[in-house]
């Protein structure tokens, strides 16, 4: 620059429209310019620096006008190295201090200024160093432009850094609020506190500061305290929702109720300002973050409010998730203890229908391991007979969405039998509607069914026989009915009395199956309510036997079946002799009607103190599924189209042979014939 001046100034003097460069130089222009120079200029003379010069912008500065004394007359000058500074130019050196922090005394207080300086020998007109020069620039808004660019980077980091660790906290509580609190913490000797509402009252969880001792000791004094809604600053922005920024916050600003506690603190560590914010989750304030910062950093600004309160709102998300994940792991739990304690199986699946969860239920009874029933491994219990039906409902609802029910048979691992279970299912749904999850039990109903379906068959064999009752009651009936009338007409007549006598007998036939098939009703209504009486006394059972066969001899003759008897001596026993005659009766009867036009074999015989009664025929025979069965009330083996008959004399036989403490068996084959095997005690018991 000052080889520049001269040139210009001589164009002006080429030009010659003004007082020229010796002009400046000599008259009072130069001063007038340092004067009025933006900069602020002091000139100071001799080893002692006395002011010789200061500009207006100088003494501003200055708050005085320094001219007419030496810069070593003020003390400051001497304990800033300022002095030190002066001697080293005033021998020679040129130095320059940039962005110098000053704070000018104005009206309204001192105000903070950043000044470039340049420090600089003058020398005389014999050349010898006379003083220094001082030029002052003042770059207080260059500094603040750049630090404010500085700081809004610094925020933006911390909030990048803020979410990161918020993103990595993952749903741990803890985690989030020391994440937030270390990142605070970490550039400035701040001190950062989350409080959370619980109960009306503000629980401080956690307290940072980067100085472990200062933590250590904020920690101890302030976790025991728990403030109320409005108490305090931290009080207020809990109860009003809105930030507060204080300066200088007293012992009853921070709380009126614990104001001891603060006060012993803020004199260990004087609190230069304090900024709260709310932490809001779905507009509720759940708890309060704040920033408190020691004496030696710059002040809390509304800057850092809305930084604050954007990292209290990205910790507000994250609480909030990691609330929402709490709550579910403890629904979950609470699930699953439900689960366990009820005697249903209970599984639940994904929205796929691929199952996640069975209860304990489940692996007892199934036998199976969880790889053996998870996702759709359970198929494999499940009855082959209702796999598709079952799947068809379970997609169906899958599908849909909607809720199902099914039926099922499910092996049991104890004994391989496979039980009826009654199966339901819901699904589970968010808040848009989607299904999460399904939820299903499955109820043993087996023994529900087993009695529906007992009593559906003792329905039906109810209906049979009150068909076949009816049907056997009316054959011999209609047979009367013809011969009485074919009586009346014989009478008429007047014919002979060995044709009237002929068919009185067959009335007297007829009447007597009445009678029968009447007597094996009564007998069956007395048996059924436990009032088979015996008449014991001593029977022959070979007498008994052949006293059957003779009154069997019509039959015998009629169906061409000729019995023999085979009785190696008589066999005596102590029985009531009219219901072993029932017994007798009702064997041999089936024989001549099962197996008519075959002989048959009636054997007697005493073995080891009991007799075997056996009766032999060569007839239709029984299926082996049936011989079990036939001995029960009202059941048969054969149509009644071709066969007639109660399905009621075994059953009478089977209970007569009991109440004696006998036993009754068979042996058949289909076709071949049947040999029934009785055997009753002889003796009484011992
Ligand atoms: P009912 O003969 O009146 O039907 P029962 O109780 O005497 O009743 O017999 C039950 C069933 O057992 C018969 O319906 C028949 O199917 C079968 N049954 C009984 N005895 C014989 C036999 N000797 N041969 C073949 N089947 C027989």
């Amino acid at each position: 620059m000052t080889t520049e001046e001269p040139r210009r100034d001589g164009g002006e003097e080429e030009a010659g429209t003004g007082p020229n460069v010796d002009d400046f130089f000599e008259g009072r222009s130069i001063r007038n310019l340092l004067v009025e120079a933006p900069a602020a200029i002091a000139i100071l003379r001799g080893p002692d620096h006395v002011v010789m010069f200061s500009n207006p912008a100088n003494n501003r500065g200055l708050g005085r006008d320094p001219t007419g004394r030496s810069v070593r007359e003020f003390p400051e000058a001497e304990e800033q190295g300022y002095l030190a500074l002066l001697d080293r130019v005033y021998r020679g050196e040129t130095i320059s201090a940039r962005e110098s922090r000053l704070l000018i005394p104005t009206p309204v207080g001192p105000q903070e200024r950043f000044i470039d300086f340049v420090y600089q020998p003058w020398r005389g007109s014999d050349g010898a160093i006379a003083g220094v020069a001082i030029f002052g620039f003042d770059v207080t808004s260059n500094v603040r432009a750049r630090r404010s660019a500085e700081e809004a980077a610094r925020r933006l980091s911390i909030l990048a850094r803020v979410s990161r660790a918020l993103s990595e906290a993952t749903v741990d509580l803890g985690s989030i609020y020391h994440a937030v609190a270390c990142l605070l913490t970490e550039q400035a000797d701040d001190h950062v506190m989350i409080h959370l509402l619980e109960d009306d009252c503000l629980r401080l969880i956690t307290a940072e500061h980067r100085d472990p001792e200062v933590r250590a000791t904020l920690r101890q004094h302030l976790s025991p305290i728990a403030l109320r809604l409005g108490d305090g600053v931290v009080g207020r922005v809990a109860a009003t929702g809105d930030s507060v920024l204080v300066e200088r916050p007293t012992p009853e600003e921070l709380s009126v109720q614990h104001a001891a506690t603060y006060s012993a603190l803020l004199e260990r560590f004087p609190v230069q300002s304090l900024l709260s914010v709310p932490i809001r989750v779905r507009g509720r304030v759940v708890g309060v973050l704040s920033l408190s910062r020691h004496q030696s950093e710059p002040k809390l600004t509304h800057d850092d409010c809305v930084l604050l309160e954007d990292v209290a709102d990205r910790a507000a998300l994250a609480i909030s998730a990691a609330q929402h994940h709490q709550k579910l792991v403890e629904s979950e739990r609470r699930f699953r203890t439900l689960a366990e304690a009820v005697p249903e199986f209970i599984w639940t699946s994904s929205p796929d229908g691929s199952v996640d969860y069975f209860n304990q239920r489940w692996y007892e009874y199934t036998g199976l391991g969880p790889d053996e029933s998870l996702g759709t491994a359970w198929l494999r219990v499940v009855h082959e007979e209702d796999v598709a039906a079952l799947l068809e409902v379970w997609k169906q609802s899958v599908d849909t969405g909607c809720d199902c029910e099914f039926q099922c048979r499910i092996r049991r691992a104890a004994d391989g039998s496979y039980r009826w279970m009654l199966g339901r299912c819901v699904p589970v749904r968010d808040g848009a509607g989607h299904v999460t999850k399904w939820v299903g039990a499955l109820t043993d109903i087996h023994a529900q069914k087993e009695s529906e379906r007992a009593k559906a068959e003792a329905i039906k064999v109810r209906d049979d026989f009150l068909s076949i009752a009816g049907h056997e009651l009316r054959t011999p009936l209609a047979a009367l009915q013809l011969q009485v009338q074919s009586l009346e007409r014989l009478a008429e007549r007047n014919v002979e009395r060995e044709r009237v006598l002929e068919r009185l007998r067959k009335v007297e036939h007829h009447v007597a199956r009445l009678d029968r098939l009447v007597s094996e009703l009564l007998n069956v209504t007395r048996i059924a309510s436990g009032r088979l009486e015996l008449q014991k006394e001593p029977v022959d059972l070979v007498a008994l036997v052949a006293s059957v066969v003779e009154r069997f001899a019509p039959q015998i003759a009629a169906t061409h079946s000729p019995v023999t008897i085979q009785a190696p001596g008589s066999v005596v026993g102590n029985w009531d002799g009219m219901r072993v005659d029932q017994v007798v009766t009702n064997l041999l009867g089936n024989a001549l009607k099962y197996g008519a036009g075959k002989p048959i074999e009636v054997g007697v015989f005493a073995i080891d103190g009991r007799a075997r009664l056996v009766v032999r025929d060569h007839g239709i025979g029984i299926p082996p599924e049936h011989q079990a069965r036939i001995f029960e009330r009202f059941q048969r083996a054969v149509s009644d189209r071709h066969y007639g008959g109660l399905g009621l004399g075994l059953w009478i036989t089977r209970q007569v042979v009991e109440a004696h403490g006998g036993t009754i068996g068979l042996e058949s084959k289909p076709g071949e014939g049947t040999t029934f095997v009785v055997e009753l005690p002889c003796r009484e018991g011992p």
